[in-house]
């Protein structure tokens, strides 16, 4: 199962090495913890199964459709086919539109999970930060993902993994139509702290039989924010501009992702003024670490100009000699 394979070059345990040197040559106040890193205090629960996200239409060609929003900025919910991914406001509906292509057996039910999208973050149970829950008097406050208009919409927590799903039965589309549709809202923000903290979510619909016995699978990525419609724009632009980069950038894009810390690190550690002056590059694969990185490396930067900054107040001639006062002459004059 490739969902399975915590051990990608970048893993968390490398990050957090990372991190952590970064964290002790002490700008802990200048550079606040970016939402992306792994958190160090974690209060959500571990699973120690993993979802499979891969999709899979199985004997009755369980596939999805979203309905066609467009990128306009009053949109509430939209979906991009590009990079199959979800943009949706918090609370707001989003109709899903189910496929199948036979009658599945009676009793069958349609599932609803979350699940973070990064290798790093694969583990840990996706819920509703503190701050929401709170708000909520639903027995399933904690529940990210509901089921809207339906009275049979059962909210699940599996014993062992913690991880929350909500059901509701699969009902055959009315006369005349194809498809059946579910509501589905998700109630918290993507950026929400202490919650999923800007790390990006995928939810998993499955069709399954009333023994639990998965039919078919299909996932998508989602983001809850309070622009879907600039936000979709943005990130297929974004992507269109990455797809038609130089072809050395797709041949990378094949190669399993692989980034040297080494020089990083050695940069990072390093105080001597030589190393510090010396400039690296380095290709980082997806955008998503590139920005991580590149937070890092302005922090860095950002450390160093106020260094100098401090260095320029208390200017002390290199020789050794004083600096010459307002009116002043030098003893060579
Ligand atoms: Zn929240």
């Amino acid at each position: 199962m490739e969902g399975q394979d915590l051990s990608l070059p970048l893993s968390q345990g490398s990050f957090q090495e990372l991190w952590q040197n970064v964290y002790v040559t002490g700008f802990d106040d200048l550079f606040e913890l970016p939402q992306e890193m792994p958190s160090i205090d974690r209060v959500t629960p571990l699973s120690s199964t993993v979802p499979v996200t891969t999709d899979y239409a199985g004997d009755y060609g369980f596939q999805l459709r979203f309905q066609q929003s467009g990128t306009a900025k009053s949109v509430t919910s939209t979906y991009s086919e590009l990079l199959n991914k979800l943009y949706c406001q918090l609370a707001k509906t989003t109709p899903v539109e189910v496929l199948v292509s036979k009658e599945p057996p009676a009793g069958a039910i349609l599932r609803a999970t979350a699940v973070y999208k990064k290798t790093e973050h694969v583990a840990e149970v996706v819920r509703r930060c503190p701050h929401h829950q709170t708000e909520d008097t639903a027995e399933h406050r904690s529940h990210l993902i509901r089921v809207e208009g339906n009275q049979l919409a059962q909210y699940f927590e599996d014993p062992h993994t913690k991880r929350q799903s909500v059901t509701v039965p699969y009902e055959p589309p009315q006369p005349g139509s194809e498809i059946s549709t579910i509501l589905l809202s998700f109630m918290c923000n993507s950026s929400c702290m202490g919650g999923m903290n800007r790390r990006p979510i995928l939810t998993i619909l499955t069709l399954e039989t009333l023994e639990g016995l998965v039919l078919g699978r299909r996932c998508f990525e989602v983001r809850i924010c309070a622009c879907p419609g600039r936000d979709r724009k943005t990130e297929e632009e974004n992507s269109t501009k990455m797809q038609n980069g130089t072809k050395e950038t797709k041949k990378r894009k094949s190669t399993p992702a692989r980034v040297s810390t080494s020089v990083k690190k050695s940069k990072l550690a390093s105080s001597a003024e030589e190393d510090e002056r010396e400039v690296f590059s380095l290709n980082i694969r997806g955008r998503d670490r590139y920005e991580m990185f590149k937070t890092l490396n302005d922090a860095l930067e950002l450390k160093d100009k106020d260094k100098s900054k401090v260095k320029h107040e208390h200017l002390v001639p290199p020789s050794g000699k004083r600096l010459l006062q307002r009116g002043e002459r030098s003893d060579s004059d």
